[in-house]
């Protein structure tokens, strides 16, 4: 018999995209190509070696003080965790019963599967129609749904008004992961404010540039907040982390400078594989979901790692595996990828 829980013995873990440490092009896990801010350099450099002796504060309360102050909220209505993928694997833990079920889209962000296979619990799928679209699902019996807005990996943001009525039907807690809702053109943010079921997360990985402090936060009811707080571990987040998170998160112009930059480019390649005659999804995050023309999704990949550019293409469902994902780099990045899709396309005609 086997010494590992059944659970995780049986569990197909979650694979993040591959990390390449070449100088090779990297547009396969959505990070975002531009500095942080120029602070988040400057603390860093005032950071006293003494202070790493000692535990950071469990609580985040300066960090906190800053996303209340961001969002007009007290700061019980903030958590902040090791990223906001932390917060989902706390989220099923503190909020759903081991014979309840946790609810999710399909396709959407793979690992809310495998957060919930870890945990034993049942599923309650909500599949996407053919334009990855989906209506307000009626009559769930899930007690947490993770959904995704932008969705992940289509790009697709579902309007704020169906989302609320989503909220006001659905009787466990709703959490809105808005990994990549600054690239957005609107947010979910009222509705944590608005019903007492609602949860919203956020991440520093992505429109701030900080993948690698591994920090992201959510805002909900305080009932909600609260129970989150009881069950993390004591220091989830680093001194490190606090503190450049808190001033990153203070220059919102560095922010929102890098993803205006990222929103031109996205829409210039939009633009150059539409021409292609690709399938092409109208995207609010930092990057692309389409459908190649003329050539298998899966060759176009190899092929395009053979060139030393890394995209994304997730083979696992029938419903994916003929598109592809590619992460919107800088404008010279993005150059390179199409200069070698046009000589793949020449070279396979
Ligand atoms: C990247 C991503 C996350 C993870 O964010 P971290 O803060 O880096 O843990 C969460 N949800 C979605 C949909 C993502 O794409």
């Amino acid at each position: 018999m086997s010494k590992i829980r059944k659970s995780v013995f049986e569990l197909e873990e979650y694979i993040p995209g591959e990390q390449p440490n070449d100088d090779a092009i990297k547009l396969n896990t959505n990070e975002n190509p531009y500095l942080p801010s120029p602070e988040v350099l400057d603390i860093l450099r005032e950071i006293d070696i003494s202070d790493l002796s000692l535990y950071p504060d469990p609580n985040c309360l300066e960090l906190r003080k800053v996303i209340a102050d961001l969002h007009q909220c007290s700061i019980d209505q903030i958590f902040v965790g090791n990223g906001s993928d932390e917060i989902l694997a706390l989220a099923i833990r503190a909020y759903v019963e081991r014979d309840s079920k946790v609810g999710y889209l399909a396709p959407s962000y793979s690992l809310y599967s495998v957060l919930t296979e870890i945990e034993d619990i049942e599923h309650e799928v909500v599949f996407l129609d053919d334009g990855f679209n989906f209506k307000i699902p009626e009559n769930l019996d899930s007690s947490l749904f993770l959904l995704a807005n932008p969705n992940a990996p289509t790009g697709i943001f579902m309007d704020v008004e169906s989302i609320n009525c989503f909220a006001d039907n659905y009787k466990g807690v709703l959490l809105i992961d808005e990994a990549y809702v600054d690239f957005a053109e609107d947010n979910c943010l009222d509705l944590a404010f608005k019903h007492s079921n609602v949860i919203i997360t956020r991440s520093l990985s992505k429109s701030y540039s900080l993948a690698g402090i591994r920090c992201g936060y959510c805002v909900g009811s305080a009932d909600l907040i609260n129970a989150l707080y009881k069950i993390k571990d004591s220091y989830n987040v680093n001194y490190i982390t606090q503190e450049l998170a808190r001033v990153a998160l203070l220059d919102q112009a560095t922010m929102r400078a890098n993803v205006e930059a990222i929103k031109e480019t996205r829409n210039l390649v939009f633009e150059k594989l539409t021409d292609l005659g690709y399938e092409v999804y109208e995207s609010q995050t930092n990057f692309l979901w389409f459908k190649p023309l003329g050539i298998k999704a899966a060759k176009l990949f190899e092929l395009l790692k053979e060139r030393n550019i890394y995209i994304r293409y997730f083979s696992a469902s029938s419903r994916t595996d003929d598109y592809l994902r590619v992460t919107i780099g800088t404008a010279s990045e993005m150059f390179t990828f199409l200069d070698a899709l046009d000589e793949i396309i020449n070279s396979e005609s």
